[in-house]
């Protein structure tokens, strides 16, 4: 099939290299336009100073300045999506218009809209597997089945891979980069962040690197830890994990080469037992992806349904906690030292994750939604498919989640996974002068002089028996 010309609609695939809807449109079309549109239904619910705005801002701005050293321009738009790419299309008067899959409820409901008032135009619209390696129905049990527990999804999708390693070859673009349109004369500048109504957040004192260029520094500088990251990941104080799930959030890097280099490590026998592992954390994205466009129904609602009814604490008192969790303030320093890091910087360890999400649920009874929807705001590699996977995980609600009466305790796993105290100091300077024992839990220590930090707000022995209290309804059921 040959088309005139087409539009490549970027959406969380903010690069040009590897890039499926790309490479088909220009392997398809004489003539490829791209657009960016800063989503207005989108943009209008965040605060002012969002950090994820300004990574996009950085991020496309190199988009921009890669697409016209290979000859062609990048159209840049603040609006609605669902009017603007149909309208766009007409202006532009193409064939086509290509982008690659989303799969979260709500986009899959837009690009709907979209492809239907472009069929209506006649115009064709191409969706493209890019954000992952095995999407939607490609991975299924031995009978043909949904899967909802992990492990045996990650031995079926490493088969899978095995079988048929050619799904990890990248989608070329430069080979064909002479089908770019070109810049039009007056080509318009990059909206400013101002002009999106936007204040700079801190993204650039935290030195986060953006774009592709920053999300392949960043891999260069994990692939030699890659080897020791299954020791290294669980500790919150080490430089262990990637960093890399903003840049997979964005698709400022392909997922496909980061499983191509690590395997190709393995196969040299240079992955160590960290290539392993870390490539299940991969997994995992992909799992909860499948899990949400198969389920819909998690977006806002248990996976399992009979968690449903468990009667969640709410009113003042219960308002008071959760400002409590969401500010630090909890007395229990792991716990207030994972917010304060959320809240400083975007990113949670992967440890800190589950501690601080099981202390809101299971320590203070708090319906994990709310939970859920202030990691959504403030996570700068915020996703909808993981982050609802890892609440659900948490609550027990969700598939292959813990236990319900498995209950963390913020003590024991400060002791375990920040023994000597380092992250804890790092974000709470007022427990600096406390010892590596007596950190975990300042409230025992006798002293003469006050500590400027709170009490705990709630005995984890009591809360634990209140939570299995709660959860018996589960049981019931
Ligand atoms: P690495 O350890 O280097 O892992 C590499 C990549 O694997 C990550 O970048 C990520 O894309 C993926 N990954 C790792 N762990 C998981 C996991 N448990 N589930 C799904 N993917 C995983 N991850 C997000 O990307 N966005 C979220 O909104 C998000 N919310 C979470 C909420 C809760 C309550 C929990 C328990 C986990 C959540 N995670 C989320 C998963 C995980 O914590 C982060 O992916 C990880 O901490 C990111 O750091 P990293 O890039 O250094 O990870």
């Amino acid at each position: 099939m040959k088309l005139n010309s087409s539009l490549v609609w970027l959406r969380r695939d903010l690069r040009v290299f590897d890039h499926a809807a790309l490479s088909q449109a220009l392997q398809n079309s004489a003539l490829v336009h791209c657009v960016f549109i800063y989503d207005s239904t989108i943009l209008a619910g965040l605060p002012r100073r969002d950090r994820r705005v300004d990574f996009i801002h950085a991020s496309i701005a190199e988009v921009a300045q890669e697409l016209r050293q290979l000859g062609g321009h990048l159209i840049v738009r603040h609006a609605d999506p669902a009017t603007e790419i149909p309208a766009l299309a007409a202006e532009l008067g193409v064939d086509a218009v290509y982008c690659n899959h989303d799969y979260e409820p709500q986009a899959i409901a837009r690009d709907d809209a979209v492809g239907r008032a472009l069929q209506a135009d006649g115009r064709r619209f191409f969706s493209c597997k890019d954000q992952v390696v095995f999407e939607k129905s490609e991975v299924l049990s031995q009978t043909g089945g949904v899967f909802s527990v992990y492990t045996p999804y990650k031995n079926a999708w490493l088969k899978k891979l095995e079988a048929d390693p050619s799904v990890l070859a990248p989608w070329q673009v430069e080979p064909y980069a002479a089908h770019l349109a070109p810049p039009p004369p007056g080509d318009a500048a990059l909206p400013t962040l101002a002009e999106l109504g936007f204040e700079p957040s801190n993204l650039a004192e935290l030195k986060i690197p953006t774009g592709m260029s920053g999300a392949a520094a960043l891999f260069e500088d994990f692939l030699p830890r890659l080897a020791g990251y299954k020791q290294a990941r669980d500790f919150p104080a080490v430089k262990g994990p990637s960093y890399l799930s903003m840049h997979l959030r964005f698709g400022t890097l392909s997922v496909r080469h980061l499983v191509r280099t690590v395997l190709d490590l393995t196969a040299r026998g240079a992955g160590g037992e960290g290539a392993a592992v870390w490539l299940a954390e991969l997994i995992w994205r992909e799992f909860y992806a499948m899990i949400l466009f198969h389920n819909p129904h998690v977006v806002g609602g248990a996976y399992k349904p009979a968690y449903d009814a468990i009667q969640w604490e709410t009113g003042p008192e219960a308002d008071e906690l959760f400002a409590t969790w969401c500010e630090g303030r909890t007395g229990y320093p792991l716990v207030d030292a994972a917010m304060a890091q959320l809240n400083r910087t975007g990113y949670m360890h992967n440890r800190l994750r589950m501690v601080s999400a099981c202390f809101l649920i299971k320590d203070l009874g708090i319906d994990w939604r709310r939970g859920e929807a202030y990691f959504a705001l403030h996570l700068n590699d915020f996703d909808l498919a993981s982050n609802n996977g890892g609440w659900q995980w948490a609550s027990s609600s969700g598939c292959d989640a813990q236990p319900y009466f498995r209950i963390f305790n913020p003590v024991t796993q400060s002791e375990k996974f920040d023994s000597e105290g380092k992250f804890i100091r790092r974000y709470l300077p007022a427990l600096k002068d406390l010892g590596d024992k007596e950190i975990h839990a300042p409230w025992l220590v006798p002293r003469m002089l006050p500590l400027d930090y709170p009490e705990p707000i709630v005995m984890h022995d009591e809360a634990r028996k209140r939570t299995l209290e709660r959860y018996a309804v589960v049981k019931k059921i």
